[in-house]
């Protein structure tokens, strides 16, 4: 049992200045945290006890899904990453540094090249496989812009798998064990989130799901189907081949999917349209819906220079265009390149007559007839037909979905909410096996690169997350199962004798029954206690007043709901313990 009046939890009224979102005011305010430096903190007594509860469950799942836990090291050798090639690739989050002997070092951001040169060394035989091995450590990225307390923090902790396996299917099972795992995780923390289909990025690999905690403060945003369980960061959600989103009705867009025959008679006609550049302006000074505009976007690409097409009713996913190209890198190109290229600045570029690679979204191939720029200043092309006036090189999924698209896997409605990213599975593929050599002997004693697979979750995060999706106007609202302390006791004046004793004796009570019990014996206003008790967020409160301990009796209060119940006092304790034994049940896997 802890005794508030020794324990350092201390608690503030002030709303912090520089904390923007409502789990870092809390964690401040609540006595949690403290910062050090930016990034950088401070983790107190109450706070580290729910970081403690949320490494406890993560072990528990991933011990359970046949994982076994090392501890690999913070300060990690420049070799490992020059091996990989990421210590070129990796960019200014990675922290390096220098021994007295001159040899290079950095702060491990993640543990790839670690872990996977730990396994070549042990790892011989099929036999050995398949291997999961797991940490909770401390990780330390330089983050451009640290913020939102332990959301997005400099040195945080994270829980890190790696599974390492013989061949495809092993791989796909290893990823299936912990996409399981940290199903169970999350819903014992009795949070809402959904697994997304997500980027798979510079590190390559066949697929990767992002675990989101809905909530509005969300840095992610993301696509989930009304209808079914699709759901996809924003980045790369398909769009439905056979359905387009409303506003694509009026003359010309057809459906999608089937190619439009091309017009084999006619051709473009250019009109003037002096100083209308955007969507907007051409659509409405040519009075055609934006969605028979064919929008077209230079890109300077690690592959040379492409124009992608678009309809005006979308947006290009550079993304998709990134991926579609299999390119290092893609980004918009700026004026001087536009006029190089198009001959015209930018607002006039257009397919016809354009010598540059070119490739198109599907909305483009439904437009009958469209208009276009005509890479000429201040005129745009009307009655172009894709397919007979220009020919991309490919079609394809190259848009941002919109909100109200149909799903790409059933006939449901997309709709879009944001997320706070606490978890990500990945399955690695070879390239940190491969460029490394983490091999092994198969049956036949032939040698064969594992097939890796890594997985992780913020710890600090998740807490956080929690809290932005657990909270009201007075604080924290813990989930039973990450609460620094289960029930809070609060004897409302400690110098009446009875009022403490019967206070100690319900607390006594529960501490044997092995429930946390946070014993308020400070000898603060009824008022404060209260109010931080409310703040704090523990689950449950049991509270004597005078009144009510002279009558024989004390109160028993939800914190999530506020339901207070008055009950006799031999009965109080067990009260206490079925309401903590109910919000358990509610954490359940
Ligand atoms: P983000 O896109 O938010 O930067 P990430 O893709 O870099 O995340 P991963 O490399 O997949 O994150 O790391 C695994 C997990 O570690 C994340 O899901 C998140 O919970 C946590 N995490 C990552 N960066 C931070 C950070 N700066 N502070 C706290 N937790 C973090
Ligand atoms: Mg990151």
């Amino acid at each position: 049992m802890i005794r508030y009046s020794r324990y350092l939890m201390p608690t503030t009224k002030e709303t912090p200045s520089d904390a923007e979102v409502v789990s870092h005011r809390l964690m401040l305010r609540a006595g949690l945290l403290r910062k050090v430096a930016s990034g950088i903190y401070n983790y107190m007594p109450a706070g580290l006890r729910v970081l403690r509860k949320v490494e406890r469950i993560l072990r528990e799942e991933m011990d359970a899904a046949g994982a076994q836990e090392i501890l690999m090291p913070t300060v990690v050798p420049s070799e490992l990453w020059k091996e990989s090639g990421r210590w070129d690739a990796y960019g200014k989050e990675l922290l390096r540094f220098k021994d007295r002997a001159d040899r290079e070092f950095c702060l491990g951001p993640t543990h790839e090249e670690v872990v996977t040169d730990l396994v070549r060394r042990e790892v011989r035989s099929y036999r050995q496989l398949p291997l999961n091995l797991y940490q909770i450590q401390d990780k330390f990225r330089d983050e451009i812009r640290p913020r939102f307390g332990l959301m997005r923090g400099r040195e945080f902790f994270m829980k890190d798998a790696y599974s390492f396996d013989a061949d495809d299917e092993g791989a796909a099972e290893s990823y299936r064990k912990m996409y399981d795992a940290y199903c169970r995780i999350f819903r014992r923390m009795g949070l809402d989130f959904r697994a997304v289909e997500a980027d798979t990025g510079t590190i390559g690999g066949s697929s990767s799901h992002e675990f989101m905690v809905i909530a509005d403060s969300g840095e992610d945003a993301i696509v989930s189907c009304a209808s079914c369980s699709y759901g996809a960061n924003v980045e790369k959600a398909e769009c439905s081949l056979s359905g387009v989103a409303a506003s694509g009705k009026g003359n010309g867009a057809a459906k999608e999917g089937a190619p439009v025959p091309g017009d084999t008679k006619g051709e473009p006609r250019k009109v003037p349209t002096p100083g209308k550049r955007t969507i907007e302006e051409v659509s409405s000074f040519l009075a055609i819906d934006p969605a028979t505009l064919i929008k077209t976007l230079l890109f300077e690409t690690s592959v040379g220079d492409v124009a992608v097409l678009v309809s005006g009713a979308h947006e290009v996913n550079e993304i998709k265009v990134k991926n579609h190209l299999g390119a290092e890198y893609v980004r918009l190109a700026g004026e001087e390149r536009v006029r190089q290229v198009t001959g015209a600045p930018s607002g006039f570029a257009g397919p016809v007559g354009l010598s540059v690679r070119t490739i198109a979204d599907l909305s483009v191939r439904s437009i009958a007839s469209g208009a276009t720029g005509a890479n000429e200043k201040d005129a745009h092309l009307v009655d172009v037909v894709p397919g007979r006036d220009f020919v991309p090189e490919a079609y394809a999924d190259l848009r941002m979905v919109r909100e109200g698209d149909t799903c790409p896997r059933c006939a449901g409605a997309l709709r879009f909410s944001r997320g706070i990213e606490v978890g990500h599975v990945f399955r690695l593929g070879t390239k940190y096996s491969e460029a490394m050599r983490a091999v092994y002997l198969d049956e036949g004693g032939k040698e064969r690169v594992t097939v890796m697979g890594c997985y992780g979750i913020g710890v600090g995060r998740t807490a956080a997350a929690a809290i932005e999706q657990n909270h009201d106007d007075d604080g924290i609202v813990w989930p039973i199962s990450i609460a620094p302390f289960e029930v809070a006791v609060i004897p409302v004046n400690v110098k009446q004798a009875d009022v403490l004793a019967a206070a100690e004796r319900v607390a006594e009570d529960l501490d044997a029954r092995g429930v946390e019990v946070f014993f308020d014996d400070r000898e603060e206003r009824p008022g404060i206690k209260f109010k931080d008790a409310d703040l704090t967020g523990i689950p449950v409160r049991i509270t004597l007043g005078e009144k009510n301990v002279a009558a024989g009796f004390g109160e028993v209060r939800d914190r999530k709901t506020g339901e207070t119940v008055r009950i006799p006092l031999p009965e109080l304790a067990d009260a206490a313990f079925a309401l903590v034994g109910k919000k358990k049940a509610e954490c359940a896997p």
